[in-house]
């Protein structure tokens, strides 16, 4: 590990770690990315683990996307994440492609970005002064653009475990499964009596990077947990975006699609609630 941070910091930003090259080397190929170091991480070992610590969810950075989507313990921790795999890549790329590759990537219409906000993952970077925790509200800054400095990596996630009686729910639009999203939205509730206790709303694909629906969440806290409840939130959703619109989709429809996807996360998170 120490090696590679050797590397990239020899890079003086030209350097760019190699993880499962699902994004990376798409992006060399269109000559987007042009870096003058690759760092292959692969063959470091002990990284690829996918555990359970006291209250964390704990993600190597060789943790591959295959394995955290089939993995009991994500699972039994965190159901959302199992839930918005269903969505990411296709098999031959999940056998490939990394968790912690796919977020360092931070494309905008990416599932996990938002999903790790909803969760309120914290990320643990590392670089030639040490490591540092950064949050996944602060981590996620624009387009393709994460806090890592050029010299750092992102070596594990610390996810909190879900708590009990959470429910979650996950949909999204695109134009084949496995395909980026147009919009996803990624919901968790908890209920107490009929009324909603806590709510997180995620959403990608409206702009450029994930985002939590702050005034979503709060619109929700109080309210029964009812359709009525979650159609007002979905357009309240509607009402905070303004995605614009590109080759496959217009604006419009992805405004659409937030009202709808929002209702339906969160009724799915309802009925899973307790
Ligand atoms: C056809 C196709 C469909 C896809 N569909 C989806 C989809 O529906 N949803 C989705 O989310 N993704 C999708 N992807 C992308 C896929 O999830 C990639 O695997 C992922 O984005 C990148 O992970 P990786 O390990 O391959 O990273 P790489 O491609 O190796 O790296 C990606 C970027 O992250 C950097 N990086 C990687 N690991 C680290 C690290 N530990 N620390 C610091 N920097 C690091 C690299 O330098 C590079 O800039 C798709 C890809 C393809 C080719």
């Amino acid at each position: 590990m120490e090696a590679a941070i050797t590397l990239l910091a020899q890079g003086n930003g030209d350097a760019k770690v190699l993880a499962g090259g699902q994004s990376l080397v798409p992006m060399m190929n269109l000559r987007l990315a042009q870096p003058g170091i690759l760092v292959d991480v692969n063959r470091i070992p002990g990284h690829d683990y996918v555990r359970r610590q006291g209250n964390e969810l704990i993600i190597g950075f060789l943790a591959r996307h295959e394995d955290v989507k089939q993995s009991k313990v994500v699972r039994e921790a965190c159901p959302l994440i199992t839930a918005a795999y269903e969505f990411v890549a296709h098999g031959t790329i999940r056998n490939r492609g990394t968790l912690c590759g796919n977020l360092c990537h931070a494309d905008p219409s990416s599932e996990m970005p938002a999903v790790m906000l909803a969760l309120g993952a914290m990320m643990e970077v590392q670089g030639p002064a040490g490591t540092r925790q950064v949050p996944a509200a602060q981590f996620f800054i624009g387009l393709y653009e994460t806090a890592l400095r050029s010299d750092e990596m992102l070596v594990q996630l610390r996810i909190p475990v879900a708590p009990a009686g959470q429910g979650w729910g996950f949909h999204e639009v695109s134009t084949r499964k496995g395909d980026f999203a147009y919009v996803c939205v990624g919901a968790l509730l908890t209920v107490q009596g009929c009324r909603i206790a806590t709510a997180a709303v995620c959403a990608a694909g409206i702009g450029g990077r994930a985002v939590r629906l702050d005034s979503v969440e709060r619109s929700l806290v109080g309210q029964p947990a009812a359709e009525q409840t979650f159609q007002r939130a979905g357009e309240e959703a509607r009402r905070n975006v303004s995605p614009s619109g590109d080759l496959m989709v217009s604006g419009e429809y992805r405004s659409e699609l937030i009202e709808v996807l929002t209702r339906r996360a969160l009724a799915d998170a309802a009925g899973r609630a307790n």
